[in-house]
């Protein structure tokens, strides 16, 4: 690997070389790269680098860790016709991603019911490895017409409303979902699963509004300081974990096949056009389908949990989604290369679209505004909203990053946490936690992950993403 240079600020570059095909570029601050560089995720963003049909450069957002194959936290575009795609380059959880919801509630009056709430919510939204939905196993035909129809699927269901949809990246449902290319295996697994939380990092969380950076764009997005917001982050659960899997298996045989040579095995990719490439491409889309119905009803789930507590229902509580965005997905997507339109194939893994004001895709309320761009940041210290830019559309394909990102492994974090009562710690700091399981506590815990306010400096400095509204955690269920 060659050097790492400034090109500007907020941006770093390392020179194709041997068998790059593009150079790798890293969006951090001065102090993010050093943390960067202490990883293999730059090498990984490299060996990206190599893959055929990629666009303009292989693209590092600065919250990037070690991943399978491609680091979490890394974009590449591939064109459509010379192009590959790579499940490693979506990533295990398929349409990963975070819904954020407003209400109108004050801090002052959730208060008194704050920890009833969280239990509420521990008990109404299911939650742990392998959880089970509490309201149905879907039979195959319910569970096609979810994976084609997505977070419409649930709002046919009584699971929220239709303006919701608008609300939601791809409106909820990504066009050209291929169910028949999702295994029994994967069915199986994703029957009894729509509507639950998962484990580990996914999680449902209380939040208050601590900070607002720009007025306008908050105002449009609902939030102001002192009102309470909801945060989900879940994805596809065991469905999309397996439909991944599957095609790793597949696409190693395949890409023998078509003489794709790669810098790391697990960098396994066909071409975006070939059968194999469709089959991919129609399978993850309805893995991804499956995630925003998923999300649709933890969203109903937590309606539900909060009138039962609260009294109310959602319009006196002006309980509505300020915006869902997925970080884990493969689009095909219209941009600039070159001066001219083209569309590409954007990978986006552990990274969130960023499309600026105007763009057609950009909700019709928002649209003098732009996409809200949400960066979760652990259960201790904050999370944040932002704002796509246009320089995200011209220089990372409308993309920016999508957490903190991970500082100590599960295994390291366990250790730190040792015999700590992670509990009554969080506790005094003002974060109520209910987790089933103390192990994931531990390994999730804040010291476990980056600040978050880092990363959010480093892409407001690189100019592809401005900040909004800064939250704060009060009360959270972890799987
Ligand atoms: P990932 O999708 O890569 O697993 O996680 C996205 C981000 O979520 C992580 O990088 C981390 O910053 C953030 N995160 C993990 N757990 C929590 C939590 O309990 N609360 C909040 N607000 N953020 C979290
Ligand atoms: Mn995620
Ligand atoms: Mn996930």
């Amino acid at each position: 690997m060659s050097e790492l240079k400034r090109v500007r600020p907020g941006v770093w570059e390392v020179a194709p070389v041997g068998g790059m095909r593009v150079p790798a570029r890293i969006f951090a601050t001065e102090k993010l790269v050093e943390a960067i560089k202490k990883d293999q995720s730059v090498q990984q963003a490299c060996n990206v680098a190599h893959l055929p049909g990629i666009v303009r450069a292989s693209l590092v957002m600065p919250d990037v860790h070690e991943g399978y194959g491609f680091p979490i936290g890394g974009v590449a575009a591939f064109d459509l016709k010379d192009g590959v795609i790579s499940p490693g380059g979506v990533g295990y959880d398929i349409n990963c991603g975070v819904r954020l919801i407003r209400t109108d509630l004050s801090r002052e009056e959730l208060d008194p019911k704050l920890k009833q709430l969280v239990h509420q919510l521990q008990r109404d939204v299911p939650a742990g490895v392998g959880s089970e939905g509490a309201i149905f196993t879907l039979s195959d035909r319910d569970l096609d017409e979810v994976m084609v129809k997505g977070a419409r699927w649930a709002v046919e269901r009584g699971f929220g409303q239709e303006e919701d949809l608008a609300f939601t990246e791809a409106g909820g449902a990504l066009p050209e979902a291929k169910p028949q290319y999702v295994s029994a295996r994967a069915r199986e697994r994703g029957a009894p699963q729509v509507g639950t939380l998962g484990s580990g990092n996914h999680f449902c969380e209380i939040q208050v509004v601590e900070e607002v950076y720009d007025e306008k764009a908050a105002k449009a997005f609902g939030l102001a300081p002192g009102l309470v917001t909801f945060m989900i982050h879940c994805g596809s659960r065991g469905l999309g974990y397996q439909v991944c899997d599957d095609f790793l298996d597949l696409m190693r045989l395949a890409a023998k096949k078509y003489g794709i040579d790669l810098p790391d095995p697990q960098l396994v990719s066909v071409p975006v056009s070939s059968p194999e490439g469709e089959r991919y491409l129609g399978a993850m889309r309805a893995a991804a389908n499956f995630a925003w119905a998923n999300r649709q009803v933890i969203m109903a789930l937590v309606e539900r949990a909060l009138v039962r507590v609260l009294g109310g229902d959602r319009r006196s509580l002006g309980f509505r989604l300020v915006y869902d965005v997925a970080h884990n997905i493969a689009k095909v997507e219209e941009h600039v290369v070159d001066g001219k339109k083209k569309k590409v194939i954007v990978h986006r893994k552990g990274a969130t679209r960023a499309f600026p004001a105007h763009h057609p895709e950009t909700p019709a309320p928002y649209k003098e505004i732009g996409q809200p761009v949400l960066i979760p940041g652990d259960m201790g210290r904050a999370s944040y909203v932002l704002v796509g830019t246009e320089k995200a559309m011209s220089e990372c394909w409308g993309s920016s990053a999508h957490g903190a990102g991970r500082m100590l492994s599960r295994t390291a974090a366990r250790r730190t946490a040792g015999h700590r009562n992670l509990v009554k710690e969080m506790g005094e700091q003002g974060v109520i936690v209910a987790a089933r399981s103390p192990k994931t506590l531990a390994e999730e815990m804040p010291e476990a992950y980056k600040d978050v306010s880092l990363v959010v400096e480093a892409v407001e400095e690189a100019g592809i993403a401005k900040a909004v509204a800064k939250l704060r955690p009060i009360g959270v269920v972890k799987g």
